[in-house]
């Protein structure tokens, strides 16, 4: 029998074997790093290798990470960046001055505060709306007529979740596209391009790379010959915000496992909060995975195989969670999420003017025994 055409592989066949990748030079079965930045013309001055001439431009490693992801993704095209900031800048860059765009409230702090900033200083109106709540969402897209919708689901920390289906169709009635940052659930888990997001974002330092060593944005789209596409590619080679060759190497290592990490992760995650939700010292449990998360109905439609690794819980008594925090000791007191080791945050100390409260703790659940991640939790929070 043939093997099957890239389009129709599973995501853990695409990812294991990198979508086909070789090194072509040896036979090797993992494509070497190029550190070349600039490439030999021929007597004709024609490139040896077409299109290959300069690395900002294009960069050998880099696209193979953009192949793999956009083979994940379902994707026309993607492009990775030196960082996720930097891929959420690339967006807001292509923006004129005047325009007007919506923001989901309450996600990624450093998205937020960057928007606000990049805002102001081009004079562009900023919406910001609960994009959980549908009908507030559609109803800003209505009224404000906004160029471009930014919603993150499930959003970091609070895990609310956004039905991408209903705001890609409200913000495009409005002429308008959507993009949606997926650094939580990852290609793997909700391919959001399949429900009408024109343009996927991830902070590929998370769950694509999982190992918490590469810091890397991505953008993945659904129409590659569409404005903004071509605008955002034509200032990346211009502006060079181009991703490294040993960290598109390392990216594209670590997403050979993303499938299996990914299933592993939520699969702690939601024995966690399972048990997070029976324990006397907790007062709420924010997980897409539990019956009673607002979000579970939506979640279970988008999400498949599993509700990610981010999870967040609120101590009872506020003050009580930092000291839980300090008693932790399989888990590691650090910023960030999606790696293979599990992390917690106490992130009302890192922000304490944005409104999270004191009680509230933000998991990234690694890919450890659960059992083993219980037991620190138990005797953290006291069992
Ligand atoms: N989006 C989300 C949801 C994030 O959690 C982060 C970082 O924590 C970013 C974007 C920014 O990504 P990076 O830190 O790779 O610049």
């Amino acid at each position: 029998m043939a093997p099957k055409s890239l389009d129709t592989l599973h995501p853990a066949t695409i990812a294991a074997q990198a979508a086909g990748l070789l090194d072509e030079g040896t036979g090797g079965v993992v494509p070497p790093i190029h550190p070349a930045t600039t490439f030999v013309r021929g007597e004709d001055y024609a490139p040896i290798v077409e299109g290959n001439v300069y690395s900002r431009s294009s960069a050998p490693n880099g696209e193979m990470v953009e192949k793999v992801l956009a083979q994940l993704e379902g994707a026309a095209d993607a492009m990775v960046f030196p960082s996720g900031m930097a891929a959420v800048a690339a967006i807001f860059r292509t923006l004129p001055s005047g325009a007007t765009v919506l923001v989901q409230s309450q996600i990624y702090w450093g998205t937020t505060a960057w928007i606000r900033d990049f805002c102001t200083r081009r004079a562009i109106t900023l919406i910001e709306v609960e994009a959980a709540d549908t009908e507030a969402f559609a109803a800003a897209c209505a009224t404000h007529k906004p160029k471009l919708a930014w919603i993150e689901t499930p959003s970091n920390p609070w895990l609310r979740i956004v039905d991408l289906t209903a705001c890609a169709d409200a913000v495009h009635a409005a002429g308008g596209l959507l993009v949606a940052d997926m650094t939580t659930a990852t290609p793997v888990l909700t391919r959001a391009l399949d429900f009408g997001a024109d343009i996927a974002m991830h902070s590929a330092t998370k769950g694509l790379n999982g190992h918490s060593d590469v810091l890397a944005g991505a953008l993945s789209v659904a129409d590659a010959q569409s404005d903004i596409w071509q605008a955002i590619r034509a200032d990346r080679d211009m502006a060079g915000a181009v991703l490294g060759p040993f960290e598109a190497w390392l990216l594209l290592r670590g997403m050979r496992t993303l499938p299996l990490r990914a299933e592993r992760m939520s699969q702690n995650a939601q024995r966690l909060a399972e048990y997070l939700s029976d324990h006397p010292a907790v007062e709420a449990v924010l997980y897409p995975g539990l019956p009673n998360h607002k979000g579970h109905a939506l979640a279970c439609t988008q999400m498949k195989g599993g509700f990610g690794p981010l999870l967040s819980f609120v101590v009872k008594g506020g003050a009580a969670a930092l000291s839980a925090v300090g008693r932790l000791k399989l888990f590691h007191r650090a910023t960030s999420l999606g790696g293979v080791e599990s992390l917690v945050e106490h992130r009302h100390t890192i922000e304490p003017h944005t409104g999270i409260p004191e009680g509230l703790l933000r998991l990234s659940v690694g890919i450890e025994d659960a059992g083993d991640l219980m037991d620190d939790l138990g005797q953290a929070l006291g069992q």
